[in-house]
């Protein structure tokens, strides 16, 4: 008997406590980029048990997989990611900065959440599939590195979405909102200079400090500044000084270098114009520089024909209601993170005029509550978030879109203990069942109208002026696991 979508979505409450376990799990194993081999473990297994076809090792990422159900097109992607960050560990629900083990791991920004929930999402997607007989191929794609590795990126470079037809994914947040506006594009490029060692003051003349070469590099970026685009951001950390005696001339030292700019061609011209200072500083001081290429990732490319999906179905999906109990946690919350108001003029500058007294009027009663239980209306000005993300690369690829979900008290900050903290909440349950649902409603509402599958793409093929996804990453760079080195 045929099925339909609301039908389908209940797939995801059938399957809540898997994927709330599966979430649970892996928020127990904070893992960081590259290294998330339990968390593949975890997130692999509810795929077998839930029917996914499971391949690993993709794109010769070892902690890169995929979980496929159904063949033919369409192929409707869901993007994963699972990966944690150092040095954020909190015990779970506690108010107060308490450390789970010092100094260790913790999921600051939900990526627990964000892997099973798009799980959750594939899960209702392939009951829709199953159920009505129909064509049709659903892929979850568990992507690795996201914080500093750009796992998508790779992932991209190498092919593994070329077949897909529409993507979908979704981000934990202190809000309910489809994710509209761009993301800076991003290169991360290490600079090492190797000189010679001696005495700094017996023979000074003997020497030739790479530690030189890299102050003289940075200061050259410095007046660099003054003649690119404004938006461009320019960041660096000296990674390694070359020890620290004073009385020794440095003969190696290394500074790590991430480029950004709104688009992908614009990072390129300002990395190829640091790659002069580099070799200007080496030059200056008569050391060698080496330069390694880390990794990058594309800016995000907008698909207003998606937008507009999801957030009908933001606003038709039924969302579950808040406990006097979790009321009283996020109010806990919400006043040791000092009350962080919303910003509502802020926030209003994502509307045309015509629309912003709408959009003030949803989210005033907001104002200073400590949880923001509303669908943001759908913005129509088209920022650019002053970070980046890896997703930016399969926007490119195929038409994407993102869902904001709501998991935590209003103003918690990402990447952050009291984030780590709300991780495993049932708040944080409740906008991960939720946003699933947005997301497999807006593949199904997708899957059932082909146009809709052919607007997104031409829209797309409009935005990128008929050009082609160019990754910036060299073909012979591997992704690396950020490790402290020794
Ligand atoms: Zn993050
Ligand atoms: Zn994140």
């Amino acid at each position: 008997m045929a099925i339909t979508k609301k039908e389908a979505l209940m797939a995801i409450d059938r399957e809540r406590e898997a994927i709330c376990t599966a979430s649970d799990l892996v928020w127990d194993n904070p893992e960081t980029a590259f290294l998330e081999y339990k968390s593949m473990e975890i997130l692999c297994d509810l795929l077998t048990k839930e029917g996914f076809e499971v391949k690993q090792n993709v794109a010769n990422i070892p902690t890169a997989f995929t979980g496929t159900f159904g063949s033919g097109k369409p192929v409707i992607g869901f993007l994963g990611e699972y990966d944690a960050l150092s040095g954020i560990s909190q015990v779970a629900g506690c108010v107060e900065k308490k450390p789970l083990v010092e100094g260790a791991n913790g999921h600051g920004c939900g990526h627990n959440l964000l892997g099973a929930g798009s799980i959750g999402a594939a899960i209702a997607m392939k009951e829709y599939l199953e159920k009505n007989g129909k064509e049709g191929t659903v892929v979850f794609f568990g992507c690795p590195g996201e914080e500093g590795g750009s796992g998508k990126a790779f992932m991209a470079r190498d092919g593994v979405f070329d077949d897909v037809d529409f993507a979908i994914t979704w981000h934990p947040m202190d809000t309910n909102e489809v994710w509209v506006g761009s993301s800076l594009a991003n290169y991360q490029v290490s600079y090492r200079f190797h000189g010679i060692s001696s005495h700094a003051a017996g023979s000074p003349e003997k020497g030739r400090s790479a530690l030189d070469a890299v102050e003289l590099m940075n200061t050259g970026v410095q007046y660099l500044r003054e003649h690119i685009i404004q938006e461009a951001r320019v960041h660096y950390a000296i990674t390694n000084t070359g020890g620290f005696s004073p009385n020794v001339v440095q003969p190696y030292a290394e500074v790590l270098y991430l480029i950004r700019a709104p688009k992908n061609d614009q990072v390129k011209e300002i990395f190829e114009r640091i790659n002069d200072i580099a070799k200007g500083a080496a030059l200056m001081t008569g050391t060698k520089m080496e330069m390694e290429f880390i990794k990058a990732c594309s800016n995000l490319v907008d698909n207003t024909t998606m937008q507009e999906v999801m957030y009908k179905n933001a606003l038709e999906v039924e969302r579950e209601g808040y406990t006097e109990e979790e009321m009283k946690l996020a109010s806990e919350f919400y006043a040791s993170l000092g009350s962080k108001k919303l910003d509502i003029q802020a926030e209003l500058k994502n509307y045309e005029k015509s629309h912003k007294a709408a959009a003030e009027a949803v989210m005033a009663p907001y104002a200073d509550a400590p949880i923001n239980d509303f669908i943001m209306p759908l913005a129509d000005v088209e920022g650019c978030l002053a970070g980046s993300t890896d997703v930016g690369d399969v926007s490119y690829v195929c038409p994407t879109v993102q869902f904001k979900g709501l998991t935590e008290v209003a103003g918690t900050p990402a990447h952050t203990w009291q984030w780590t903290a709300q991780g495993k909440s049932s708040i944080a349950h409740k906008g991960m069942i939720f946003s699933a649902k947005v997301m497999a409603a807006t593949a199904i509402d997708m899957y059932e109208d082909p146009a809709k599958i052919e607007a997104a793409k031409k829209e797309l093929n409009n935005r990128l002026g008929g050009g082609k996804y160019e990754c910036g990453i060299p073909k012979d760079v591997v992704p690396q696991a950020i490790k402290p080195k020794k």
